[in-house]
């Protein structure tokens, strides 16, 4: 009798060179009928009574390919009588889905653990006999490009294809397990023994040439069916992908303590830490706290010393000192002495001032990218994200943004889908991007001394808005879809590199500086000009008469339910748009920086006699979610590709800006103060209507869409 050998794994993991070792040169190779696949067969080297047939290289049995047809096809049809699966050894968790799919065929297997001489020239080892205890069948470890127990292996399929020991099916989840046996139950006695297992696990899995194949009675149909979609409303989602999630997670419980590598304590200590860091009810306060302790050391402490420093030695001691006797001692005009003191040191010296807040922020957001952290966040994200119709993706443009929200919105182009990049687009720049530090750190500096959490509120305010964006517009047509799945590499934690963390903080510094010298530097002028003379051309004593009060009055109106009725805020919010630090630079210019700091005090107690704190809070929250720069905006533009989608962003993120802060004043005001009145109401209308959307189901169905689960192949 004929023994048959089936040789099945993925491509590139040694097939045709253990098949070549095998069968030496008596090899035929032609077609599979009906298809281009190649089909090697031959006997074993001396032995003409075992016969080798060289399956495809795929990665899983589902039948997607041509070459994975073929495989399925052969192994149910012909049934051989042992499969040897070869698998790359320094790739376990890709290589063993197949491994999986193999099993459930029920044929009896060995696992060939080939490049065995690569993992012991790393220095890594494999603890082969574990692997072997929970697979339950035979593992033997080879080289098959250098001939290594060759011979051991063949020895080992021979006797387990005469044993035929019975099938050691893997033990997935318990509802799904439970449902596949009770699939068993119902399928006709036609079905071959051998075959029952397999045969429950494709009709579960909704493969249609399944459901045709086996003779089923239509009230068996029902039953199956209704097992197979208690089973999806469990796991909330279709029945495939609730097959191939519970094989890696089988796997993953497999090689658990498998594959030892060189430096293990390194990834040991980041298993422990990821352990706590990605656990799914910690992760998220962890995220929160790491962020608060990083706006707290850059906003708060040794960042705000910094900025202190710069603001009462700098600008209080030595601009006025030098810079100023020197142009007393010119004797200049009054005006042109007014707009170097008043307008240029005042607006650029103000933005300036936080640099070193920047700075030290800079490089704690750099110490968490490159450590690792941030990778596990966008891990962590996907989780919370994929809930509403996003997916981890979605992340590394926000984490982008955190910088400037120019490269973040051109980070989207990684996002495959075109409603989920556009959806990223337009909410990327809700998070609190570098030119909106001076301004957190203004108002957090003038109003809220003593509350450390003033700061760190942005950017959670921020994260807040992306995700309560995400989950009302995805109900709409324009975003809807379901999400892509995600995958990121998780790096061993480690310490980033001093110099790395050096640099990323002077080039963003030097942008920084750079932009107040020239768009901030651009936009104080006028301000400062609009704000010293009057329509006539005259300089005015008060400020309160000039051309750039008068036409502050006009939009200030829009803001009074805001809590910022002022003039000067409407104002200072407007020439934001051109650059976000321009809003603290014309406060500079409006609220007497310069006296101030001639004086060796901050323009801050003006400003914080200006507004309430609550005022001050919601002016913040305004400007953070409102419309991002021009440039931002123009970026925006480029990247929707659609006009129509560009002018819904803009003005989505207007009203939201605008809703958000009215909330916070009005119901703060409600709270704090008891005034309720007509904006009250209206605060609290819309309050109703956020919580509406986000709790309404969803009024717009995407077609629901099927998801290759196969890892990629390696490069
Ligand atoms: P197939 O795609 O599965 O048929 O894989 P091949 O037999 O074509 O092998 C892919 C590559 O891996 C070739 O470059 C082989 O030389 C190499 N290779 C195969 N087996 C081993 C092994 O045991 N050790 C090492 N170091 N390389 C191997
Ligand atoms: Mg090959």
């Amino acid at each position: 009798m004929v023994t048959r050998i089936a040789l099945a794994g993925n491509p590139n993991t040694g097939k045709t060179t253990l098949f070549n070792a095998l069968t030496g040169s008596s090899q035929r190779v032609g077609n599979w009928p009906g298809v281009t696949v190649e089909k090697k067969e031959g006997q074993l080297k001396g032995a003409s009574d075992v016969q080798i047939e060289d399956l495809p290289g795929i990665y899983s049995l589902s039948p997607y390919t041509a070459e994975e047809r073929v495989a399925r096809d052969y192994l149910i049809q012909e049934h051989p009588d042992v499969i040897i699966d070869i698998i790359d050894a320094t790739n376990l968790e890709r290589n063993l889905y197949l491994t999986m799919q193999l099993l459930e065929t029920g044929i009896p297997m060995v696992v060939a653990l080939n490049m065995i001489d690569v993992v012991e020239k790393n220095g890594d080892k494999v603890d082969i006999d574990l692997l072997q205890e929970r697979l339950a069948c035979p593992v033997i470890g080879i080289s098959a490009l250098k001939g290594q127990s060759i011979e051991h292996l063949i020895q080992a399929a021979l006797k387990t294809s005469q044993e035929a020991p019975e099938a050691a099916f893997p033990t997935y989840e318990s509802y799904i397990h439970d449902a596949i046996f009770k699939i068993k139950e119902k399928l006709p006695e036609s079905v071959e023994d051998y075959r029952r297992h397999w045969t429950s696990v494709q009709l579960f899995e909704r493969d249609e040439d399944m459901w045709k194949q086996v003779k089923l009675s239509d009230d068996k149909k029902a039953v199956i069916e209704g097992l197979i979609e208690a089973c999806e409303e469990k796991g909330d989602d279709d029945s495939e992908g609730l097959m191939s999630a519970t094989r890696y997670d089988y796997i993953a419980k497999i090689i658990q303590g498998v594959y030892h590598t060189a430096d293990e304590e390194k990834q040991s200590l980041t298993d422990k830490i990821d352990a706590i860091v990605t656990n799914r009810f910690l992760a998220l306060p962890i995220f929160a706290l790491v962020m608060y302790l990083v706006y707290f050391i850059a906003v708060s402490t040794i960042g705000k010393q910094g900025t202190d420093w710069v603001n009462d030695v700098v600008f209080g001691e030595v601009v006025p000192k030098y810079l100023g006797g020197y142009l007393d001692s010119l004797h200049l005009m009054p005006w042109l002495n007014g707009l170097i003191m008043d307008g240029l040191v005042a607006g650029v010296g103000a933005v300036i001032g936080f640099l070193p807040q920047m700075l030290v922020l800079f490089a704690c957001l750099a110490f968490l990218e490159e450590c690792g952290y941030m990778a596990r966040i966008a891990f962590v994200l996907d989780r919370i994200f994929r809930k509403f119709g996003l997916s981890g993706k979605s992340f590394i443009p926000i984490l982008v943004s955190t910088g400037c929200g120019v490269p973040g919105i051109m980070a989207a182009r990684t996002i495959e889908n075109d409603n989920d990049r556009r959806l990223t687009i337009l909410t990327a720049t809700f998070i609190p991007c570098n030119a909106k530090l001076p301004i957190i750190a203004l108002i957090a500096g003038a109003f809220f001394p003593h509350q450390s959490w003033v700061a760190p509120s942005t950017y959670f305010l921020g994260m807040g808005a992306i995700i309560v964006s995400g989950i009302m517009l995805k109900k709409t047509r324009w975003f809807s879809g379901n999400p892509a799945p995600f995958v990121i590499e998780l790096p061993a934690y480690h310490l980033p590199s001093f110099t790395g963390i050096l640099r990323t903080m002077f080039e963003r510094g030097k942008a920084f500086v750079k932009k107040a010298g020239t768009l901030v530097l651009l936009a104080t002028v006028i301000v400062w000009f609009l704000q010293g003379f009057n329509w006539h051309l005259q300089m005015v004593e008060e400020p309160n008469h000039s051309i750039l009060a008068t036409l502050g009055r006009i939009v200030a109106p829009i803001f009074a339910p805001l809590g910022w009725p002022d003039w000067r805020a409407a104002v200072a919010s407007v020439t934001g748009l051109l650059a976000k630090e321009n809003l603290v630079g014309t406060f500079g210019v409006l609220f007497g920086f310069a006296e101030a700091a001639e004086d060796g005090s901050d323009f801050w107690p003006q400003l914080a006699h200006a507004f309430n704190p609550l005022a001050g809070y919601s002016l913040m929250a305004f400007n953070l979610l409102c419309v991002p720069c021009f440039a931002a905006v123009g970026a925006l533009r480029r990247e929707m590709m659609d006009d129509k989608l560009t002018l819904f962003a803009v003005v989505y993120q207007c009203v939201l800006a605008y809703c958000v802060s009215l909330i916070i004043y009005q119901l703060g005001m409600w709270y704090a103060e008891g005034q309720f009145g007509f904006w009250t109401l209206v605060a609290l209308f819309i309050l109703a209507g956020f919580i509406y959307m986000l709790f309404i189901k969803k009024p717009y169905k995407a077609p629901k869409k099927t998801y290759d689960y196969r890892p990629e192949p390696s490069k």
